[in-house]
């Protein structure tokens, strides 16, 4: 459904002075796709990842886009993944988790406390994913639509008590091991000339595969802070794009990647209890999602996750009136509902079932068979 569209099927109806229930009606859409469902691999292991985050993304967020989008029987792309499983996200000390203990749990497979960006409890360093598969001879990289500095991102590079020290995790990511960055948060970054195998662009227009093909390591940062919309910065989709043509390019010689994209601002919707806001956001997200599909279609050994760190909003769905879908916003801070994980490609069977945030990094490793690839440095 083209955002105009999405635009006009929402009105807004009442609001509450404190956030809390506040309730919007939404549009069935008409723009129904059946896509048949996507088989299971023969193959037995995996060799690239995608892990799309959909920050703060429910299931109540996902069944609202899909009815907003094309009503009852539309699927959206990952809905029509072969594997789903249902993930618990508590942080140490808390049932709610916020993004820097969920994305600790993902690239760490350890719990921790919130605020916490892949260090424990005892703020001790936690090996992360992206470094303990570059010991293997993989290439990683991020996309994110908030700065590429913030919580979701940040858990793959950087390890501190903080996650609001942003220019100390800017650092961190200069000195990381991930080869493509891109997304906002330039005001935090300070480059310098020993930095000169990293090549840093500000433009959109630099988004080029070509181009950014000849440098080892691209960091891209178009705008300040998060992305704003109003200013027509890359979509999570064309950054998605550029990062899977350019870690597939690069890691030809390599193991294969993991790449981590996140649809950061479906969270921003909700703690804005805006539901037009999470919705576009949603829509940037499950395009992004249609580009890994799309890749890993011609590349069947690529395992594609599709999960969140949490839901926000306390977003609750009421019968319809008519054709219009009463949604109600219940805070404004993120809930403690659980959230979905789907699964496609090789070892998806592994995402099935009941598990911990912990675990989804446990599985990714099962998946690549983590413990029999030798290390073997990858010539890129
Ligand atoms: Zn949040």
């Amino acid at each position: 459904m083209k955002k105009s569209l999405l635009l006009i099927s929402i009105l807004l109806l009442a609001s509450c002075e404190d956030g809390a229930g506040v309730e919007e009606f939404v549009l069935m859409g008409l723009d129904t796709k059946v896509a048949s469902p996507l088989g299971r691999s023969t193959k037995l292991k995996a060799k690239n990842v995608i892990l799309f985050i959909g920050d703060g993304m429910g299931p109540n967020q996902v069944a609202l886009a899909r009815l907003s989008i094309g009503g009852s029987e539309h699927r959206l792309s990952f809905e029509n993944f072969p594997i789903t499983g249902i993930v618990y996200n508590h942080s140490t000390e808390s049932l709610s988790t916020d993004s820097a203990a969920a994305a600790t749990a993902w690239a760490t497979g350890i719990q921790t406390i919130n605020g916490f960006l892949s260090v424990d409890a005892e703020r001790k360093f936690l090996p992360n994913i992206v470094e303990l598969l570059n010991t293997k001879g993989y290439l990683s990289g991020l996309v994110a639509t908030s700065s590429i500095t913030h919580a979701t991102p940040a858990a793959f590079y950087a390890h501190i008590h903080n996650r609001y020290e942003e220019k100390e995790i800017a650092k961190m990511l200069i000195e990381s091991d991930i080869s493509i960055a891109l997304g906002g948060g330039a005001k935090f970054f300070d480059f310098s000339p020993s930095n000169e195998s990293l090549h840093v662009i500000y433009k959109k227009e630099s988004l080029d595969n070509n181009l950014l093909s000849s440098h080892p390591r691209v960091i891209g940062l178009f705008a300040d802070g998060g992305l704003d919309r109003r200013l027509a910065p890359p979509t999570q989709l064309k950054m998605t794009e550029i990062a899977l043509n350019f870690l597939a390019k690069k890691s030809l010689n390599c193991k294969g990647f993991f790449l981590m994209s996140e649809g950061s601002q479906i969270d921003w919707g909700g703690h804005d209890n805006n539901v037009k806001y999470m919705l576009s956001e949603f829509v940037d997200f499950e395009h992004s999602v249609q580009a890994g599909i799309d890749f890993a279609k011609e590349n069947q050994d690529t395992l594609i996750l599709v999960t969140a760190d949490h839901a926000t909003g306390g977003l609750i769905l009421q019968k319809p009136i008519g054709s219009r879908i009463r949604s109600q916003w219940t805070t404004e801070s993120h809930d403690l509902s659980p959230i979905n994980i789907y699964a496609y490609g090789p070892g998806a069977e592994l995402f099935s079932g009941v598990m911990n945030n912990t675990e989804i990094f446990d599985r990714i490793l099962l998946a690549l068979d983590y413990s029999n690839l030798d290390s073997k440095n990858c010539v890129n």
